[in-house]
């Protein structure tokens, strides 16, 4: 996927995604394009995983959640995001999850695009999940489990409809209200929808197991014998130390693949094993150093925490579509003095300024 010329680094403003603009973009696209699409940037950025600069990212925890920095660069653009998770949120009317981002100009360091995160977060993990299943689901998936009927589960359908053939969803939550909702949402998207009573019954035929679910703590989402042999788990989230979905014993028979394990191994399933456990890079699978699904009988697992680059990738996509689609607003964000060392003048020079 081309990255297109960098956004020019001497903008006087900063172009802003908010909320709106980015439904609009989404609308603009039609989403099932947007995530083929992105799912096409991300694949551009994993096959080039070594270019980039890579840490764990910054996690500041409290008893109700956590706040995250997400940084990356390659070697012309630079970006992050801010993200929390908070999995108290819903009930008292707040998101779990809400983030905004930011690429920069590597060159001259100065931000090129700022974004509202929140909707692009979760459609970047859906195309993100839906690009390793791919690679690792069993030929021919036609019906996914979905455990956890929450913000992000209806974008992880439609992601695995439109890049992995998914026909058929068997739905479960804590709360059926909950599985209600995605039920409707998705109605005439051409889904076979199924609202099950328990994680057990919704598994039952599954080829594909996403568990999406919010919870600070180790859970036990789906146990060892709930899971046969030939699936492929998208274990999405678990995604913080100490919070987890699946039973130990369900990795230790898996393949287990994961974005960026120094990260993975604080945040994901595999903080359940030993340090040294081996796991599979996810880049290496899609730039066909690594083997993915070998056997009709493997269980895959793909140990979802979410990357830095993930949402480079989506930034990058969003960047390249401001062009055609006007979608932005422009963010005076930047001084701009007229001699760049005269910034104290600049405010002097201002109006209302009582610097005389
Ligand atoms: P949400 O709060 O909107 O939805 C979570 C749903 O899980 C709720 O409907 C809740 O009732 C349900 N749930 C909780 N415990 C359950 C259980 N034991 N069984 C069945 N259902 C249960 O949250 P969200 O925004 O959809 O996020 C879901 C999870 O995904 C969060 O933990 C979040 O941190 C994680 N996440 C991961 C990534 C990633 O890249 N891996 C990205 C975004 C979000």
């Amino acid at each position: 996927m081309p990255s297109s010329a960098p956004a020019p680094s001497h903008l006087a403003f900063v172009p802003f995604v908010s909320v709106e603009n980015m439904m609009a973009l989404v609308h603009t696209i039609g989403i099932k394009t947007f995530l083929r699409e992105l799912a096409e940037y991300l694949e551009s950025d994993f096959k080039r995983w070594p270019e980039f600069d890579k840490t764990p990212r910054v996690a500041a925890h409290s008893a109700e959640g956590v706040i995250e920095l997400m940084p990356t660069s390659d070697s012309s653009l630079y970006g992050f995001k801010y993200v929390n998770g908070h999995p108290k949120n819903t009930k008292e009317g707040l998101q779990t999850v809400t983030a905004f981002g930011m690429l920069a100009d590597v060159a001259s360091g100065y931000p090129t695009l700022l974004s509202e995160m929140t909707l692009l977060t979760a459609l970047r993990t859906a195309a993100t999940s839906a690009m390793a299943a791919k690679y690792l689901a069993p030929a021919n998936a036609k019906t996914m489990a979905i455990i956890g009927n929450g913000a992000q589960s209806e974008f992880q359908a439609m992601a695995f409809r439109e890049i992995v053939g998914i026909r058929a969803l068997r739905l479960y939550d804590l709360e059926r209200a909950a599985s209600e909702k995605c039920a409707r949402n998705l109605s005439g998207q051409g889904f076979d929808i199924t609202i099950c009573g328990s994680s057990e019954e919704a598994v039952d035929g599954a080829d594909i197991i996403t568990t999406v679910t919010a919870d600070k703590q180790c859970a036990t989402i789906l146990s060892d014998n709930m899971v046969g042999a030939g699936i492929h788990i998208n274990a999405v989230g678990g995604d913080c130390p100490g919070k987890t979905e699946l039973q130990r014993d369900i990795l230790l028979r898996s393949s287990i693949f994961a974005e960026y394990p120094p990260q993975t191994r604080i945040e994901g399933e595999i903080q359940q094993l030993p340090e040294d456990y081996p796991v599979t890079e996810l880049w290496q699978l899609i730039n066909g150093e690594a083997k993915g699904r070998t056997s009709e009988s493997q269980i895959t697992l793909f140990d979802s925490v979410g990357f830095a680059i993930e949402d480079f990738s989506a930034l990058r996509y969003v960047r390249d579509k401001l062009d055609a689609t006007g979608l932005y607003e422009k963010l005076d964000m930047l001084a701009d003095p007229d001699d760049p060392r005269d910034l104290f003048g600049m405010l002097q020079r201002s109006k209302g300024s009582d610097m005389a």
